[in-house]
């Protein structure tokens, strides 16, 4: 049994645990920092994200969209210091309607989201409006805020690939996507350079002694070792109950099964420059009236049904790529997490044909589906979608985890607030909305019963 001292030890090195890494010994001084995995950095959840960032969350306070703000603050810092190794970009999320019903909404949302701190509302309802399109890739002087677009000569001039009977669109500015593998690395890289050291293994057990963090066991190839600390960091992603465990404190926290795919868009149905497209009404999917027919009588029946609103997609890559990735959530129940994660068979061909409801040039692939490749992960979440970073129950036990589908637009504000609880420093103002001990309060507790929307796609 080798033995090792840390002044911090992090368990997870998905992209909770690297950001967390990065920002103690990065931008907090913290020396002597381990991160220990059993798998490569980055290689769990954190490599199977759709990689999209947004400030557009609703409430029912300003903590998600202040946190949100704080962490595309600090992506766009590391941005521009690294010369935009992620590739962030500032194309949006476009939200789409064809409900009547939903335009007013939109109008409402857009309100809304600006008295939350996401930027200002414009509205758009004359072929004449002055409304500013997104560059494909760059992230500077760009506005904030969204454009509710409500003219139809408008929504035809800009997005004349979308569904013909599109009614109503909101863009949301202070969106995008990057590289998430990219930004993991010159994290880990630049944590590196200030001496953190990633320790490959499983973390066993957390000692402590009179309610205090003494020491870490992880198992792995070469052999046990002890890491003698007092303070380790919970971030173990879709583990971060078990390991909760370890130290006798139970997260409240449960796992869902998320898929994404990606396929090549040889016909160019999507446009290269397209923004993230949400498609906000339910859809039923396209079929001929002999596979309607076909369908009715088999045990495939439900694909006649209704699904839910939120059909999306984006294109991925740069130069001559063709990929696009689609995702849709239309069937999720908590779940226990087990690895290697399966994956309906049935589910490109869904997500292809919900998404030729908003792209109609997509409906030509129905006839003969494209190869697609299906990846995904699991969303590990609170109750009310908040992700929880702060200190534990046990002195010197920290976490930084729960982060759902928004891990990596939000993991540098989730890592920033993490280190400024580990080195006592001031916390701003949304720190107690992400702090477990939020649980312990009675009126919390009882607005979790009215929460409202989660904000998760
Ligand atoms: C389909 C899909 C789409 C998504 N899209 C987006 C998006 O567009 N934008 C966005 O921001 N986010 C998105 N996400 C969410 C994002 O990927 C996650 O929130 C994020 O990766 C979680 O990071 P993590 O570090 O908490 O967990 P992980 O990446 O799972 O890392 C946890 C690590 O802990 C390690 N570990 C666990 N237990 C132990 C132990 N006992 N000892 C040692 N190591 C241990 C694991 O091996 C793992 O490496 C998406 C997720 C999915 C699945």
């Amino acid at each position: 049994m080798a033995h090792r001292n840390a002044e911090v030890v992090i368990c997870g090195a998905g992209i909770a645990g690297v950001a967390a890494a990065y920002h103690l010994a990065v931008r907090r001084g913290v020396s002597d920092v381990i991160v220990v995995d059993e798998r490569p950095p980055l290689s769990l959840t954190s490599d199977k994200s759709a990689e999209c960032y947004r400030n557009w969350w609703p409430g029912p306070d300003d903590a998600m969209v202040a946190a949100m703000n704080r962490s595309i603050d600090l992506l766009e810092d590391l941005a521009r210091e690294s010369g935009n190794v992620f590739r962030l970009n500032r194309r949006g999320y476009l939200f789409a309607t064809a409900d009547p019903a939903r335009v007013p909404q939109f109008v409402r949302a857009a309100e809304t989201a600006a008295a939350l701190g996401a930027g200002p509302a414009r509205l758009h309802d004359r072929p004449g409006s002055d409304y500013q399109p997104a560059p494909a890739e760059s992230f500077e002087t760009q506005p904030t805020g969204s454009d509710v677009i409500t003219d139809r000569a408008l929504i035809r001039r800009h997005f004349g690939w979308l569904a013909d009977d599109t009614l109503a669109l909101l863009h949301a500015r202070r969106c995008g996507w990057f590289s998430g593998q990219q930004l993991g690395m010159y994290l880990l890289e630049r944590a590196r350079d200030k001496g953190v050291r990633v320790l490959e293994g499983r973390v066993e057990r957390v000692d402590t002694a009179g309610g205090r963090v003494t020491a870490v066991q992880v198992s792995g190839a070469g052999g046990g070792h002890t890491v003698a600390t007092p303070r380790v960091v919970v971030a173990a992603g879709p583990r971060l109950q078990s390991v909760g465990r370890l130290l006798g404190v139970e997260l409240p926290v449960f796992c869902e099964r998320h898929a994404k795919i990606a396929f090549n868009d040889s016909l160019g149905a999507m446009p290269r420059a397209a923004p993230l497209t949400i498609w906000t009404d339910p859809v039923r999917l396209p079929w001929s009236d002999d596979e309607r027919t076909e369908l009715a009588d088999s045990e495939h029946r439900h694909l006649l049904d209704e699904f839910p609103a939120g059909v999306h997609g984006r294109p991925e890559g740069t130069g001559e790529s063709q990929s696009v990735l689609l995702i849709w959530a239309y069937d999720l129940e908590p779940v226990e997490p087990t690895f290697p994660l399966g994956f309906d068979p049935g589910y490109p061909e869904i997500v292809i044909r919900g998404m030729s409801r908003v792209v109609p040039a997509m409906a030509a692939y129905l006839a003969r589906l494209p190869r697609a490749f299906v990846d995904g992960g699991y969303y590990t979440k609170t109750r009310e979608n908040r992700f929880l970073a702060g200190p534990l129950p046990i002195d010197g036990a920290y976490v930084i985890g729960a982060l759902s589908g928004y891990g990596l637009m939000a993991s540098n504000a989730a890592a920033d607030l993490l280190a400024a609880h580990v080195t006592g420093a001031p916390l701003p103002a949304y720190a107690p909305a992400f702090m477990l001990d939020r649980y312990d309060d009675p009126a919390y507790r009882a607005r979790l019963e009215h929460w409202g929307d989660s904000g998760q796609l």
